[in-house]
């Protein structure tokens, strides 16, 4: 079901800084960076390039694992199921489909855990690293209000942290007895 890996509404792009072009894709809450020229991608309009070369460059202390020790601790992924009224497409008789609100898809349950003292959706994250490669990444952390990367020299992935607004209050009784991993 490649259709549901893909919400509506964010196309991947190319980007190019230092004369280095990389293949953007996103789907608002999580931004992969490919090194290279990835497929059909198109190149960013100038305005979306510059919000997305914002994240390219990680923030914070940081701390490298073993990717495979880091893929471990998140879980298998576990992807959006498909809509079964619109098979995804997200339209329906009159306008966004009424079942799924124009999503295509119902998403799976956040999977909430710590990575290097920042509160993520483990899930959303496996998803990002699923096909990617490496031996040792590097975790760039700073707060949950802040973006949190992995890095490795062929792509990074930049997640956004789960936090109060999103009904995940990291200072809760409930987010201390989430699993962690890293200091
Ligand atoms: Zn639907």
């Amino acid at each position: 079901m490649p259709g549901s890996r893909t919400p509506h509404g964010h196309q991947p792009y190319l980007v190019e800084r230092d004369g280095e072009v990389w293949s953007v894709a996103t789907n608002g809450r999580v931004l992969v960076f490919l090194a290279g020229k990835a497929a059909d991608f198109e190149p960013a309009p100038p305005v979306v390039a510059a919000q997305l070369l914002h994240f390219i460059d990680p923030v914070g202390r940081s701390t490298s694992f073993y990717l495979h020790e880091l893929k471990e601790y998140l879980g298998a992924p576990v992807w959006p199921v498909q809509c079964p009224q619109c098979h995804g497409q997200g339209t329906g008789a009159a306008g966004a489909c009424s079942q799924c609100k124009g999503d295509g898809g119902f998403p799976p349950e956040p999977r909430p855990g710590w990575v290097f003292s920042v509160l993520l959706d483990r899930n959303l994250l496996a998803r990002a690293l699923e096909p990617l490669q490496a031996e040792i990444v590097w975790v760039h952390g700073q707060d949950c209000r802040k973006p949190f990367w992995v890095v490795a020299d062929a792509w990074r992935v930049v997640q956004v942290p789960l936090s109060a607004p999103n009904g995940h209050d990291p200072n809760s009784w409930e987010a201390d007895s989430y699993p962690r991993l890293g200091g």
